[in-house]
């Protein structure tokens, strides 16, 4: 009723249909756009999670070349359709309240109990243009989803990367490289960690982040993101 009510009093219209949104819960996304928000269910790294093309292999050749520091990494869908969209109105067009209902995804990909829920941090100078971190404003929720401790002190973006799309395999590694570092040690050390990103575009930022983690003295380490960019 009080849906019915809000939805009479400020009709929205879906910014990915243009059709009239009725659903509260996932506005300004309409009810059917939401829907077609579906999860990756072909082949993919046994480690990383990334879509590979043929099931012939369980694990891809970043991870067979260069094992991450990461127990596990996982996304929910392929970075496309109405998923892709609703990523972009939360990261860019400052839909905040969409971080609820792309958290309540999150939720449903299979994670061990951990103690520490962590985001991906955002450089200082982006985070004051931007005013926010989308990935914090995901790890909030998963937090309070899974009743850990919301860390957000410890882990920090030391320099302004270029960002990694067009980049060579080599370049994306170098641009990187110590892009990270940890404050507030005690925070993670001998914790087992939930990181959350919203895009993993080649698997670099979380392998960067995971590495300076356990060097640090973290526990296991599992990564969650609600998109894969790219095949295999
Ligand atoms: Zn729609
Ligand atoms: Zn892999």
């Amino acid at each position: 009723m009080l849906n019915n009510f809000l939805n009479a009093l400020f009709p929205e219209t879906c910014p990915i249909c243009r059709r009239p949104a009725s659903d509260h819960k996932t506005a300004p996304v309409c009810t059917e756009c939401w829907q077609s928000i579906r999860p990756y269910t072909g082949a993919k790294c046994r480690k990383c999670g990334r879509p590979l093309t043929s099931d012939a292999s369980t694990i891809c050749g970043d991870c067979l070349q260069d094992e991450p520091a990461f127990e596990s990494a996982r996304s929910f869908g392929l970075y496309e359709g109405a998923l892709r969209k609703a990523l972009n109105l939360l990261k860019y067009h400052n839909v905040i309240r969409l971080s609820k209902p792309l958290s309540d995804i999150l939720l449903r990909i299979e994670t061990p109990r951990v103690d520490a829920v962590l985001p991906v941090p955002i450089y200082k100078k982006r985070l004051r243009q931007r005013e926010f971190n989308q990935s914090a404003l995901l790890a909030k929720h998963l937090a309070k989803g899974t009743g850990s401790t919301l860390v957000l002190d410890s882990l920090v973006k030391m320099k302004d990367t270029k960002p990694q799309v067009g980049l060579s395999s080599n370049e994306r590694r170098e641009n990187m490289r110590n892009a990270f570092g940890i404050q507030n040690r005690e925070a993670i050390e001998g914790k087992d960690i939930l990181l959350i990103d919203d895009v993993s575009t080649t698997g670099a930022t979380i392998r960067e982040c995971s590495k300076v983690l356990k060097k640090a003295g973290a526990g296991s380490i599992h990564a969650l993101t609600l998109a894969h960019g790219m095949m295999d």
